[in-house]
């Protein structure tokens, strides 16, 4: 049985003949695999997430952590999680950072004026009153500042890294290092700040912001990144091999620390309640747009596919617990605090999967257990297949609230997501409401649903990740 858009769901009589086909080592007992196709077939015909989306981006707005949008998105989390009959809702205490943006201005003064659309990164100290102004060195990557140190002195360095389009995280991972981190490699060289050509895949005038990490011990400073328009604009006047000057101002600044909350509710399990199947998304977003795909999607994703399971005649045997994690995009606070509040249970934790990738279809899931987890997860992708996302891809589990978990050997999912469009939108003011494709976030709930049913209900749990596997670098920037 393939599903093709516009085909009306299963009926049940054949939900029991393709379920009794379903019989992949390990094999799912029948009534288990009939269950999952209905949720599989109850998502695709259309979910109730694109709701969830929109009642946290209109209700609450941009969230970014401790500010009055953050708040507004607790209580949004906390009404919809109780109105849906979700058991134990909650909101646990997580002190986060707090950062605003203030007002932001950037011009070219020389050799032609031209003003500048620029946008502060996350984090990032102000400039001087009056701005900062001086002339840009461009370079390509932050390697290369190795040869170009004595040219950087004293100046603006223009980092002129494209970010390549890319189904899934292959350009972004390539490019995002010089965000995080080329404001403290140039820096150290006396760099005055840094421009950066947003990390983006779009060509609208709105600039990508994004998290930086001051190196201990590093000079401090200002870094913003500018809208692909305009970094091209830069590109072009540094060809004319005329001196090209800039001025730009950043109002930002840190305040005092702040209380939020990781949001928690549960569809509760039977004979293994106390085991837990966690669907984790974040909470919080940037504060340029209203975060819909990021994260406002895989909020709306976790909390429809926890849903459909409670609405199942039969409840699962696990418990199944939805994370709506704290101040992602600017410190993780709401990841490394959940791991600590739950440490002594982690080892009854079954299984952890994050959405984090946006609002694109799921092509598979992302797996990081042990080896024997992998028997199960073709059970799952068989059932997955027929809408397009029975991938399966070793060492792709994981995000960034859910890294945290890894050190307990909690085996680790992340839905592969189509990302090509996400980097258009991405951390922009342009991550509104209207670009959720509802299609395709019901698809990714379908995912969601069987993976977390099937995870719920299985004899025997995933089994942990190696010993050997547990602790690895930094997950990927948010
Ligand atoms: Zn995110």
């Amino acid at each position: 049985v393939r599903f093709r858009p516009g085909q009306a769901p299963l009926a049940v009589a054949a939900l029991a003949a393709v379920a009794a086909a379903l019989d992949a080592p390990p094999p799912l007992d029948a009534a288990v695999a009939q269950a999952a196709l209905t949720l599989r077939e109850r998502a695709i015909a259309g979910s109730r997430a694109v709701e969830w989306v929109r009642g946290l981006t209109d209700e609450a707005g941009p969230r970014l952590a401790g500010s009055p949008g953050d708040r507004a998105a607790v209580d949004w989390a906390l009404a919809t999680l109780r109105a849906q009959g979700f058991a134990n809702v909650r909101a646990e205490r997580v002190l986060v950072p707090v950062w605003r943006r203030g007002v932001e201005t950037g011009e070219i003064t020389a050799p032609w004026p031209h003003t500048l659309a620029l946008t502060a990164l996350g984090g990032s100290i102000p400039t001087p009153e009056g701005g900062l102004e001086a002339e840009i060195v461009e370079l390509p990557s932050m390697d290369a500042l190795e040869g170009n140190a004595d040219r950087v002195k004293g100046k603006i360095v223009f980092f002129n890294v494209r970010m390549e389009r890319a189904a899934d995280m292959s350009g972004y991972a390539r490019a995002v290092p010089v965000r995080s981190d080329g404001a403290s490699r140039a820096g150290k060289l006396g760099a005055v700040g840094v421009l950066i050509r947003s990390i983006g895949t779009d060509h609208n005038p709105t600039p990508h912001t994004g998290g930086l990490r001051y190196a201990d011990g590093a000079p401090k400073v200002p870094a913003a990144a500018l809208a692909i328009p305009d970094a091209e604009l830069l590109e072009r006047l540094g060809r004319t091999g005329r001196p090209v000057r800039v001025r730009f101002s950043l109002g930002c600044r840190e305040l005092p620390q702040a209380e939020s909350a990781n949001v928690i509710g549960e569809i509760k399990g039977g004979d293994k309640k106390d085991e837990i199947v966690l669907l984790g998304a974040h909470l919080d977003s940037w504060d340029l747009g209203t975060g819909a795909i990021d994260d406002g999607a895989g909020c709306g994703i976790v909390i429809e596919a926890a849903r459909l399971i409670g609405q199942l005649p039969v409840k699962p045997r696990r418990t199944v617990r939805v994370v709506l994690f704290a101040n992602e995009e600017n410190g993780s606070a709401g990841g490394k605090a959940y791991a600590l509040a739950h440490a002594a249970e982690l080892p009854k934790h079954a299984a952890a999967l994050e959405a984090d990738s946006g609002t694109g279809a799921p092509s598979g899931l992302g797996w990081t257990a042990g080896p024997s987890a992998e028997a199960l997860l073709k059970a799952i992708a068989r059932i997955l297949e027929p809408i397009g996302a029975g991938a399966l891809k070793a060492d792709g589990g994981g995000g960034a609230d859910i890294g945290p978990l890894k050190d307990a050997g909690v085996p680790l999912f992340a839905a592969i997501q189509d990302t090509s469009r996400y980097f258009d939108f991405h951390h922009t003011a342009n991550d509104t409401f209207d670009k959720i494709e509802p299609e395709a976030l019901d698809r990714m709930v379908a995912s969601v649903a069987v993976f977390a049913w099937v995870a719920a209900m299985a004899p025997e749990p995933f089994e942990k990740i190696p010993e050997e596997k547990r602790t690895e670098p930094r997950q990927r920037a948010p």
